[in-house]
């Protein structure tokens, strides 16, 4: 992992105003990684930076809405390495229609050891950290011993 890390900012609707007011909080920090979102996530994003520094955002990807995909284009980019943290804010307290792909994100990101911040405490301890700036090697599972599971004579 780069000192420049490839994070994903993802909030549900009941989390997103949390989620706005921790980026906008640590937005000095953020501005220098490359960011993911979510559409709507991603929206609120761009907005609270352009308020800020009078333009959007140059390093935000955004993704489709979770609930139409933009869980499972970040899943897809968690498999092929592409994320090293999340911030995914999500509502314990609400039914998603989309639980199914919220689930499989956090499963993808255990499976990944892709740093994962599921609350604002847990995200403050995170970019708190001195590894945060700095290099990280995070180790990737070694997923040969499933894959070649049937293929030995
Ligand atoms: P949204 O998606 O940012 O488009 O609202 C959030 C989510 O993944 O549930």
């Amino acid at each position: 992992m780069a000192q420049k890390k490839r994070i994903a900012l993802v909030a549900h609707d009941n989390c997103k105003a949390e989620l706005i007011d921790w980026v906008g909080l640590h937005w000095p920090v953020l501005a220098a990684h490359d960011l993911t979102s979510t559409g709507t996530t991603g929206t609120l994003i761009e907005q609270l930076v352009s308020e800020k520094q009078g333009r959007a955002p140059g390093n935000l990807l955004r993704l489709k809405s979770g609930p139409l995909g933009g869980d499972q284009q970040l899943g897809a980019l968690i498999a092929e390495e592409k994320i090293d943290a999340i911030f995914f804010f999500w509502d314990p307290m609400h039914a998603q229609p989309h639980d199914v792909d919220v689930k499989a994100l956090l499963r993808i990101c255990v499976l990944y050891n892709v740093v994962t911040a599921c609350n604002r405490a847990t995200a403050d301890f995170i970019i708190a950290s001195p590894l945060f700036s700095g290099n990280y090697d995070r180790k990737v599972p070694d997923f040969s011993g499933y894959t070649g599971r049937l293929l030995a004579t």
